[in-house]
C-alpha cells in the first residue's frame, strides 16, 4: 500500500519537472526568437525611413541632360532651366547619387 502511494507520486513530480524543462526552453527560444524579431523590425524600419530621406533629399535635385550640371530647383517650373548652360530640362528622377 505505501509502496503503492509513494510511485505515483514520484512520476508526478518527475514529470513536473520534465514540464518546467521544456517550458524553459520554449521560453528561451520564445525570447530568443523575439529579440529577432525585434531587431530585424528596427533593421526593417531604419531601412525605411533612410531610403525615404534619400529619396525625399534627391527630389528636387536634377542633371542637366546637355552638361550633366547637377543643380537644385525647388520651383514648380515644369521645365527647370539650368543655371549652368542654360537648357530646359525634363523633370527627371534622380536615382542616385
Ligand atoms: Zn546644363
Amino acid at each position: 500500500m505505501g509502496q503503492r502511494r509513494r510511485t505515483p507520486a514520484a512520476s508526478t513530480r518527475r514529470h513536473r519537472y520534465a514540464v518546467i524543462r521544456v517550458s524553459l526552453a520554449t521560453l528561451v527560444t520564445i525570447y530568443l526568437l523575439l529579440f529577432l524579431a525585434v531587431v530585424f523590425l528596427f533593421w526593417i524600419v531604419g531601412e525605411w525611413n533612410r531610403r525615404r530621406r534619400e529619396r525625399r533629399s534627391l527630389q528636387h535635385r536634377f542633371r542637366c541632360v546637355i552638361c550633366a550640371f547637377e543643380f537644385e530647383d525647388r520651383t514648380d517650373a515644369l521645365l527647370p532651366r539650368c543655371p549652368h548652360c542654360g537648357s530646359l530640362n525634363e523633370r527627371f528622377r534622380m536615382e542616385n547619387i
